[in-house]
């Protein structure tokens, strides 16, 4: 989109940018001064020369990139002035501490919203209980992200999908199998772990996810007791047992790993939104998929749009060109900036079959087949 004089946030090499205010968002360079919505590597990057974010993600952009960084952290809702410009952080319902940047100049406000996760049907039993819900806010301009901007992404009730989830552990655990589900460790493991019914038995964890559940329950989130594969297994063979009846949460790149193989024989299934596209499993090479997102499906999107008052959106990484149509088509002044944010949820569409296929098509897609399982890349966590 051409930038606009007077516009509060304007696209550079760097990545987004205030003019005003002399800050970048979720800079893909290095900048000297960045304002991160969250945690998620692509778009808290190292290198920046000041940081400002929300206090409860402090711990974990510590930990990923270096305990020596110049960070502010910020509750939700309080406003700091830089250069004359008001910023506040307003929550996003993504992760633990992901927020939307409010900025606002001379009467006009503008938002930027990161990631989140809004439910385009309800917002009691649809909220992702593992962080602060999505908070609409007001604004001129809203910038949103567009990651499952398709008409064809509309997500199940969280209860019917983890239901689901529950049903294929029993199962998996009376048959003595251990039950491993990929997930991104930041985010989706959680929310799984949050959301399952841990009487069935034992939590175990991948090393990466652990330090992630540590994070969450010190920010004071709910979490079920978790114990690390490798902890467990130091346990002699009784305890190592245990794993045959467990939920086994573990990063993607796990798939098909020593790691994994240690496990034994197991059951395995992929959570994440992209379950949703037809093939999207049988493609990743795993028995099952449960589509779980930690992104607003195609009516969160447009509900989400809607609340905030914008008579203007700017849309970002996803399916711009077709939210931008939409947004036009409902009298919105729309564009796009293109933005180097990837995606957390470990997979991308292109090339897939968008076909409305939802999860059941996805349960029904053959076994096997002349796909190869495909391992895209997962940027690091
Ligand atoms: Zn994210
Ligand atoms: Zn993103």
């Amino acid at each position: 989109m051409t930038s606009v004089r007077g516009d509060l946030v304007v696209l550079r090499p760097e990545g987004l940018y205030c003019p005003a205010g002399d800050f970048h968002i979720d800079p893909w360079r290095p900048v000297s001064r960045a304002v991160i919505t969250h945690a998620h590597g692509d778009h808290a990057r190292p290198g920046h020369g000041a940081y400002l974010a929300t206090a409860v993600s402090e711990g974990v952009l510590r930990a990923r990139l270096g305990s020596g960084i110049a960070l502010q952290g910020l509750a939700y809702g309080e406003a700091v002035t830089i250069n004359g410009v008001r910023v506040s952080l307003h929550p996003a319902g993504h992760v633990l501490g992901s927020a939307q940047v409010r900025i606002e100049h001379r009467g006009e406000v503008w938002v930027a919203s990161g990631d989140y996760y809004a439910s385009g049907v309800d917002e009691g039993s649809e909220r992702n209980p593992t962080c602060a819900p999505f908070e609409p806010v007001r604004c001129h301009c809203f910038i949103t992200e567009s990651t499952f901007g398709l008409p064809i992404y509309r997500w199940r009730a969280q209860r019917e999908v983890l239901a689901e989830v529950d049903a294929w552990w029993r199962a998996n655990a009376e048959a003595a199998r251990p039950s491993l589900v990929l997930a991104y460790t930041f985010g989706k493991a959680q929310r799984l772990l949050a959301g399952v019914d841990a009487s069935i038995g034992p939590l175990v964890v991948h090393g990466a996810v652990e330090p992630l559940n540590e994070a969450y329950r010190a920010a004071g989130v709910p979490l079920p007791d978790t114990v690390p594969w490798v902890r467990l297994r130091e346990g002699g063979k009784a305890a190592a047992a245990q794993v045959r009846r467990a939920l086994v949460v573990a990063p993607p790149s796990a798939l098909g790993s020593p790691w994994a193989r240690s496990l034994g024989e197991f059951g395995d299934a992929f959570a994440s939104g992209w379950m949703q596209l037809r093939g999207a499993r049988r493609r990743q090479g795993v028995d099952r998929g449960f589509v779980l997102s930690d992104h607003a499906d195609w009516p969160g999107l447009q509900r989400a749009i809607a609340a905030t008052g914008a008579a203007r959106v700017i849309v970002t990484h996803g399916y711009e060109a077709v939210m931008v149509r939409w947004l036009a088509a409902q009298g919105l002044q729309a564009g796009a900036f293109r933005t180097e944010y990837g995606d957390e949820e470990g997979s991308e569409p292109g090339g897939a079959e968008p076909a409305g296929g939802g999860p059941e098509a996805a349960a029904a897609a053959s076994e096997g087949g002349p796909d190869a399982p495909l391992r895209r890349s997962v940027p690091a966590p």
